[in-house]
């Protein structure tokens, strides 16, 4: 028997995917809703192509919903064609996927690889992904097909539309209808480009199923200039949602850095976007931007001011504490610069060269695992970081003869 439930033979109706969501840590109206896909408004699932980190997850995640995102995706098991690459944080990812919904409302997507995974990754995510080169793994359908939890299934790289809608009737004779396909480019001979986005797809696909199809331009273009326009051309296709990779800091990314947009450009991506969908007879589902009462991280200008309900004096107690902070802050400065000018004269005496790249690479390396650590953004900490050793260097290049101490 060939093609029924995705077929338009049982139904005339399209399928709208919804993904409930959780109501982030401070509730309210907007965090109740359901996020639908297939519907009038236009899905962005953003987010890195990995899990990296604790905090790494939680800064992106807020920084996606402040643009307009509406789920956010990351990789906790990462399908790499090299066994030595990075293979993601796995269980530990999920964990922070779930920490970074809380925060901020977003509903996660995440891939899921081995079909013994199942059943925790869908305890976890919001949304489970199937990768492009698992799209023909059937017993990973088939217990897909029996969690019931909505599904991104990808196009196999190599895969005709007709093996996809197969794979996609395997999810569904499962039990499950709840179905998304995605087009994220195919293996063709050209080679300026990862994969060859297929726009057509979009509405053979349309034509042929009642199932919603969204796009992912960033593993179609491999590379973040095409970012922009891909995603255009999928909107103006047809395209029910994006899928896009955004990165704190692409350069420095596990996976899939040079395809990743970081925060600022996916925040003009996003603004690009509605004529786009206007034109298409779409808007964006952008319920989550700006303001929301689940956030509370990172970015927030109000992180520091009291919240209702904090009594003046409340405000005084944590300002001071601020300011003692400041000040200790200050005196390690001051301790640091000295060391590094102590450091300055030893090597002059031992006429090695004063600046030393090498070592302040290292000291910039260290970064990522102390932002870890301190639960801060990897960002902010490598920039204050850069900044530290720029004092250093000019306190060390400064110095001209041995440093005297008094008048
Ligand atoms: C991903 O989304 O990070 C990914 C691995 O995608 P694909 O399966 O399309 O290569
Ligand atoms: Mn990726």
């Amino acid at each position: 028997m060939s093609r029924v439930l995705t077929t338009f033979g049982l139904t005339s109706d399209r399928t709208i995917v919804s993904v409930p969501t959780q109501s982030g840590s401070a509730g309210g109206a907007a965090a109740t809703a359901s996020i639908t896909v297939g519907g009038d408004r236009l899905v962005i699932i953003a987010g890195p192509c990995a899990v990296e980190g604790r905090a790494m997850i939680l800064d992106v995640a807020e920084r996606v919903r402040r643009s307009g995102a509406s789920m956010l995706r990351g990789g906790a098991y990462k399908p790499r064609t090299s066994p030595y690459a990075f293979q993601g944080l796995g269980m530990d990812a999920l964990e922070f996927l779930a920490e970074a919904r809380a925060a901020t409302g977003l509903p996660i997507v995440t891939e899921v690889l081995d079909p013994r995974d199942v059943e925790h990754v869908a305890q976890h995510a919001d949304v489970m992904q199937v990768g492009t080169r698992n799209m023909q793994n059937y017993p990973l359908l088939a217990e897909i097909g029996r969690t019931g939890r909505p599904v991104v299934l990808k196009r196999g790289f190599a895969a005709t539309l007709e093996e996809l809608l197969m794979a996609a009737e395997h999810v569904m004779a499962h039990g499950n209808a709840h179905v998304i396909l995605c087009e994220r480019g195919i293996r063709t001979f050209e080679p300026s480009t990862r994969n060859t986005l297929d726009v057509s797809a979009i509405p053979l696909l349309k034509a042929q199923t009642h199932l919603p199809v969204i796009v992912d331009p960033s593993h179609a273009a491999g590379r973040t200039d095409l970012v922009a326009p891909l995603s255009f051309a999928a909107i103006a296709a047809g395209a029910d949602g994006l899928l896009i990779e955004v990165h704190p800091d692409p350069a420095c990314a596990q996976s899939d850095g040079d395809q990743s947009l970081d925060p600022t450009a996916f925040t003009e991506l996003m603004t690009r976007l509605a004529p786009f969908a206007a034109a298409a007879g779409r808007t964006l589902d952008t319920r989550w931007g700006g303001a929301h009462p689940a956030a509370g991280i990172g970015h927030s200008a109000n992180d520091h001011n009291a919240r209702p309900g904090q009594s003046p004096k409340a405000l005084a107690t944590l300002r001071s504490g601020i300011e003692r902070i400041d000040r200790k802050i200050v005196g390690l400065i001051g301790q640091r610069v000295e060391l590094a000018r102590d450091a300055g004269r030893v090597k002059r005496e031992a006429g090695l060269p004063v600046i030393d790249e090498t070592q302040e690479h290292e000291v910039l390396a260290r970064v990522r695992e102390l932002a870890a650590e301190a639960g801060l953004p990897y960002e902010d900490l490598h920039a204050l970081q850069a900044y530290l050793i720029e004092i250093s260097r000019r306190a060390q290049t400064r110095q001209t003869s041995p440093r005297t101490t008094g008048p």
